[in-house]
Parts: C-alpha cells; structure tokens; sequence
C-alpha cells in the first residue's frame, strides 16, 4: 500500500514558532490594519501565557469599557438603580473607571505590539496582568462598594477569566489577591486613611475596626471561596479531559504506538535535532506481507491482534528512544535517533526477525512476516519526506525481490 509523503506544512506566519508561541495569521483587508486578530486563536489549553494576557487584558478593557460608558453618559445606570445622591463621588468613580479603561486600553495594545510579535512566552507579563487586574477591579469596587451590580459583574469576570486562565496556581492567585485587596481597602477606608467611603456602602455604626476587617474578609472570603472552588474543580476536569483527548490524538488506539501525524511531527523535530548537532539518523518503514490473507482468512479480530503482536515485536528489537508510528493499516514507520545506515539495517534486521518469530494467541502456527525499507541521514536525504520516500521505495524492492527481507536503496 502506498504511503502519502506529506510531510508537515512549512512553519509559516499562523504556525508555531520556535519558542512555541503562534504568531497570528497573515490576513489581509482589516485584520493586516489590525496587525493579525484581536484575540489569540485556537485551543486555550495551547495557549501560553502571553496568549493569556492577551485575553484577560481585552476583557477587563471591554468591562471597564461598559462600566465608564454606564457612569460617563448615565450616572451609573444601568448599575446604579438611583443616581447617587453624592456628585464628588459619583465623579471620582466616573474618574476611576475612564482611567482604568485607558490603562487597559493601553497595556493590550502594548502587548500586542511587543509581547506577541516577539512571540515571547509571557510569564511575567501575565503575573502583571492578574496583578493589574486585581488593583484596577478592587478600584472601581471600592468606589462602588462590594455589593453593589458592578461589583458582582467585576467578580464574575474575574471568575471567567479564572476559566480563560485554565491554571489553578493563576485562578488561586487572582482569587487570593482580590480577596486580600478588597480587604485592605475596605478597612483602610474604615480607619480613614482613605479619602472617601464607597459611593453606595451601607454605612456602619460600629467603630471597631478589627470586627469590620474580619467580617468583610468572613462574607467576602464566603462568597468567592466556594465559587473559586467550583472554578479550580472545572478546571481539574477540563485539563483530565483535554489531556485524555490529546493522548488520544497522539498514540493509535489499537496498538498503542503513535498516529501518522503525530509522529510525522515527532520525526521532524528529531531530523532538525540530527542536522543541528551533524549526528545520524534512520527510517524504517515496515509493511507486513499479505496480511490481506491473514484477515481473510483468520478474520479481522485474529488481524488486529497480528498488528498488536506486530508493535510488540517491533518494540523489543528496539531502543527505548526509537519513536514507533502506525502509518496505515498493516504498515509502520520507525525512526532511529542517532543511527547510522549500518545501524538501521541491523534493527531492520532485528525487526523482520521478531515478526517472523511471534506467536499470535490462538494462532500458534499462523507464520507473519514483514518487508521492511531502510533509509539513512544523509545519504537519503535530508527532510522526513526525502528519508519517507526512500524507505518506501526500498520497502517497495524488499516486496518485488520476494518479502520478508529488509532493503535499502543503493547511494
Ligand atoms: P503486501 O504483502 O503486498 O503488503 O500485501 P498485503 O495484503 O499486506 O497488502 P494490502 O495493502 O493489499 O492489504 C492490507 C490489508 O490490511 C487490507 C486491509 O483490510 C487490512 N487492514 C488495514 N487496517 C487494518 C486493521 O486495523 N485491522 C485489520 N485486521 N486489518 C487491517
Ligand atoms: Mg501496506
Ligand atoms: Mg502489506
């Protein structure tokens, strides 16, 4: 059966980069004006930080947006049910909520420009976004007071973005910092050493301050600590399930080895490794013979186990670090980190020799065989596709010349 020789496409503008972050997307019209989309692509889980960042800055901007607008144009409403009584506040707030707008305004377009272009992983950067989102968020709360609409807009958001964050150490962080920030504020405008007490605060009677600081931190810590909880589970399970889905992305599930793609993109990061330090390297291809007539004539469920047995065979006469990919039906392609054409044609050997030699439960006399092609770094090429070819083509000669043999192009 013929092998499709594709191999990855070129790194390009919307593919990864070498510190793994993704470039955006050459697009034309708007989107080149805009310098590529607004907001990262693909998977969240394939996100880096910087990615991250990218996102929760646009968010909390559109948020600051919606809450300036609301008190610039409408005194507050629809947030506010009354316009405050109090026009000083009411402007400081409308004050505080523009400046905040500005800054994430600002900081997005900043990581846009510096962070994503350079294709920066961003760790820091998003330690400076939580942090700046929590100061900015406990601002305008502050302002308002913790009970207010906004407020619970601004600790839903920021209990998205924990979602957005997808990391448990970022959502404890940002929740933990919140906490910790609208505490202090709130006690340090009840002991007076900030100017002005939230706009729509109901006001308290008692003067102990050390009773009001801990039964702000009881009621707030009672309102964000289960739903943090729930939020750091989710993520518990989303992670579970993204991991189990990409596990199965990569090996094949039934033998266990990797899938074609994911060993195409394996192969190729080993060959740039091989051509970067000038060390050797191998491919085999193995196809079994006539296993059409294995299936017909034992069955299909009998042939899956030939294959099982195949992988296992293959597996024994290698090293630990040879990467072992299905690449169609009865066919598979190995690659040999750091052998040479002697080398390979030896585990070729070794190969066809435990196929021949294994024993399908059930089966005990049915005789397997396989034909395998090998391909050396440099002398077959220098891409998987070249290298992918060759040992095609020599596994194509070991059918011709008679099967189970091993083959290889002559240089
Ligand atoms: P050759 O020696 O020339 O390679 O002959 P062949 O019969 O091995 O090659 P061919 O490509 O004609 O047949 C491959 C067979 O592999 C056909 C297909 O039914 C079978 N096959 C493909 N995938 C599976 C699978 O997952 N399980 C089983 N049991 N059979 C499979
Ligand atoms: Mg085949
Ligand atoms: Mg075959």
């Amino acid at each position: 059966m013929a092998v499709s020789l594709q191999s990855e496409p070129p790194p390009g503008p919307s593919s990864s980069n070498a510190r793994g972050t993704r470039a955006h997307p050459r697009a034309s019209g708007l989107l080149s004006a805009l310098g590529g989309p607004l907001l990262p692509t693909g998977s969240p889980f394939a996100w880096n930080a910087c990615d991250r960042s990218l996102y929760v800055q646009f968010l909390t901007g559109l948020l600051m947006l919606i809450v300036a607008f609301s008190f610039a144009v409408f005194d507050g409403w629809p947030f506010l049910l009354q316009p405050p009584d109090d026009a000083a506040a009411l402007r400081t707030t409308t004050i505080l909520a523009m400046a905040a707008l500005l800054f994430w305004l600002g900081f997005y377009a900043w990581t846009r420009r510096f962070y994503v272009r350079r294709g920066t992983k961003g760790s820091r950067l998003l330690f400076a976004t939580i942090a700046a989102h929590i100061v900015t968020g406990t601002a305008v709360c502050y302002a308002l007071g913790p009970y207010t609409a906004v407020s619970g807009l601004i600790t839903v958001a920021a209990l998205l973005l924990g979602m957005v964050l997808l990391e448990r150490r970022w959502l404890w962080m940002a929740v933990g910092g919140w906490l910790l920030s609208m505490s202090a504020v709130h006690v340090a405008s009840k002991a007076g050493l900030l100017p002005f007490f939230s706009l729509f605060e109901v006001s308290f009677e008692q003067s102990d301050i050390a009773k009001f600081a801990v039964e702000r931190a009881v009621a707030a810590a009672l309102i964000y600590i289960p739903l943090a909880l729930v939020m750091d589970h989710l993520i518990i399970v989303w992670r579970q399930d993204e991991q189990s889905l990409s596990e199965a992305a990569q090996t094949d599930s039934l033998t266990g080895v990797y899938t074609r793609g994911f060993a195409m993109g394996v192969m190729e990061r080993a060959l740039r490794k091989a051509v970067r330090d000038g060390a050797p390297l191998a491919v085999l291809m193995l196809d079994l013979d006539h296993f059409k007539r294995i299936n017909d004539a034992h069955g299909h469920a009998r042939g899956d186990l030939v294959l099982q047995q195949t992988t296992r065979a293959m597996r024994s006469a290698l090293r630990a670090g040879d990467i072992v990919g299905r690449f169609g039906g009865e066919e598979f392609v190995v690659l040999l980190p750091g052998a040479d054409l002697e080398q390979a044609m030896g585990a070729a050997e070794r190969c066809r020799a435990a196929v021949q030699k294994m024993k399908i439960p059930g089966a005990r006399y049915l005789s397997v065989t396989a034909s395998v092609g090998v391909a050396a770094f440099p002398e077959h090429g220098d891409s998987i596709d070249t290298l992918l070819r060759a040992s095609d083509a020599a596994m194509y000669g070991a059918k011709a010349n008679g099967r189970n043999r091993i083959e290889t192009l002559a240089v």
